[in-house]
């Protein structure tokens, strides 16, 4: 999928050091990709950043000025020192950082804290957000998704447990993405009896003749078998409506039945499907 007014580009960046040194796997670009695609959207790439100022500030400088509509960025977004995305934000905009009192108000009515001067500073820095920015408070935890405007760039900064990502995405993330994306994808997962290095060139031919198509080949998924392999192969396709993403479905599934027959293999049909997880299982 390429990057067009229908599909415009959105990418994801996972910040933390605990990622880039393996301590912590990075799911949540992982989940948010597989959310943003069964929306229509198009994940144009998905990037891990350190703890690092300059890092975070350079990386999502770039993101913005290559013309990303939206940015979503994950962590760093909590009450200690190595906690640094507003910030990185703020200096990105040109602008300064500034307390919400209306997040510090819910956090003192959430805790049952009196008076503002007892509101620690922990509290105070997840509260702190660029001058401008609108803070979208947290249900399932404290430090709130921030949303900016860089250019023509929205940029949802979202904290980095899973558990409050899932919960500020669904929240004030998802409802945008929606609006800015249009059309249907439908997919299918089908099993071939090739080996990789003769389905591939299948594949090719069939998104060559088929735009708006993709087709991947599961290889870690394959099965050997006393008739040769069970290579799964999936197949998406996606168009303006439903009808028309189904009959672009169709073409490319007769398309590579056709070619696969020509190699000597049976195509068969498992199931209709969104998007496979890691495991390859349908979801
Ligand atoms: P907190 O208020 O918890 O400090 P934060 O925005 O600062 O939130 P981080 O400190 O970066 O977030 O991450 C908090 C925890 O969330 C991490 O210890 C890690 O367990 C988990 N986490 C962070 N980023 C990811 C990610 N990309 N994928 C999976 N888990 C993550």
């Amino acid at each position: 999928m390429r990057s067009s007014d229908d599909h415009p580009a959105i990418e994801i960046y996972s910040i933390g050091t605990e990622l880039l040194n393996g301590q912590i796997q990075d799911t949540n670009s992982f989940w948010l990709a597989q959310q943003i695609t069964a929306l229509g959207g198009y994940v144009r790439r998905i990037c891990i950043i350190d703890d690092d100022m300059q890092e975070m500030t350079s990386v999502l400088r770039n993101a913005c000025d290559r013309g990303t509509r939206v940015v979503i960025t994950t962590g760093g977004l909590g009450p200690t020192p190595d906690d640094m995305t507003a910030e990185a934000v703020a200096r990105i905009l040109g602008v300064s950082t500034v307390v919400d009192e209306s997040l510090v108000a819910r956090f003192m009515e959430n805790r049952d804290i009196a008076r503002r001067e007892d509101v620690n500073a922990g509290l105070l820095k997840m509260a702190t957000v660029p001058e401008g920015a609108k803070a979208h408070p947290n249900p399932a935890g404290v430090a709130p998704c921030v949303e900016t405007q860089i250019g023509e760039t929205t940029v949802f900064s979202l904290p980095g447990p899973p558990r409050e990502v899932k919960a500020l995405y669904g929240q004030s993330v998802k409802g945008p993405i929606g609006e800015l994306c249009s059309g249907e994808r439908v997919g299918l997962r089908v099993v071939v009896n090739l080996p990789e290095s003769q389905c591939g060139p299948l594949l090719h031919n069939v998104m060559e003749e088929c735009p708006n198509t993709y087709l991947k080949a599961f290889v870690a998924l394959s099965e050997r078998t006393a008739d040769g392999q069970r290579l799964p192969v999936d197949i998406v396709a996606w168009a303006q409506g439903e009808a028309e993403a189904k009959a672009l479905l169709q073409q490319a599934l007769s398309l590579f039945e056709s070619q696969a027959a020509e190699k000597g293999s049976e195509v068969e049909v498992l199931a209709e499907k969104e998007t496979a997880d890691s495991s390859g299982t349908l979801i």
